[in-house]
C-alpha cells in the first residue's frame, strides 16, 4: 500500500511537470486573440506563449500574422490534438480555412502530402511555409 502511494506520488510529479510546458486545451468558442472572431473549428485551432501568456487563434494564419516569438502549438487537423509546432507538417493549399490562408498542420507526413496532393498545396513547416507566404517570389 504504502509504494502504491509513493508511486502515484511520483507520478503525479511527472505529470505536473509536463503540463508547466504544455499548451492549454482550446474551447470552441473562445475568441481569437488576433482577428477577435469566435474559435470554431478546432482542426485549425493553435496557440502561442508570451510573457503574458498563451495567446489562442482561429486559424494558423492569424497565429503567423502575430509573429509569434516564444513556444507555438497547432492542432493536428485529423486528431485536433495540440502539438509543439516543431512536430507538426504545414500545408498551404486551396481549401478553405477560418480567415482564408489555406493552412493546416497534420502530424503525419503522408496525411500533409496527401492533402497537398489534391488541393495544388506544398508541405513544410511552419516557418518555411510562412516565409513563403510573407515574401512571394
Ligand atoms: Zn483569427
Amino acid at each position: 500500500m504504502r509504494r502504491l502511494a509513493r508511486w502515484s506520488l511520483v507520478v503525479s510529479t511527472l505529470a505536473s511537470c509536463q503540463s508547466s510546458n504544455r499548451a492549454p486545451a482550446i474551447h470552441a468558442g473562445n475568441d481569437c486573440a488576433r482577428c477577435g472572431m469566435t474559435i470554431g473549428d478546432l482542426r485549425f485551432a493553435c496557440e502561442s506563449q508570451d510573457a503574458h501568456g498563451w495567446r489562442q487563434y482561429d486559424s494558423i494564419e492569424c497565429l503567423v500574422g502575430d509573429g509569434p516569438r516564444g513556444s507555438v502549438w497547432l492542432a493536428d487537423y485529423d486528431t485536433k490534438a495540440l502539438a509543439p509546432v516543431e512536430s507538426l507538417w504545414v500545408v498551404k493549399g486551396d481549401f478553405p480555412s477560418p480567415m482564408g490562408g489555406g493552412l493546416a498542420a497534420f502530424r503525419d507526413r503522408a496525411a500533409a502530402d496527401d492533402v497537398a496532393g489534391r488541393t495544388h498545396g506544398r508541405v513544410g513547416r511552419l516557418a518555411e511555409v510562412a516565409r513563403r507566404q510573407e515574401d512571394p517570389s
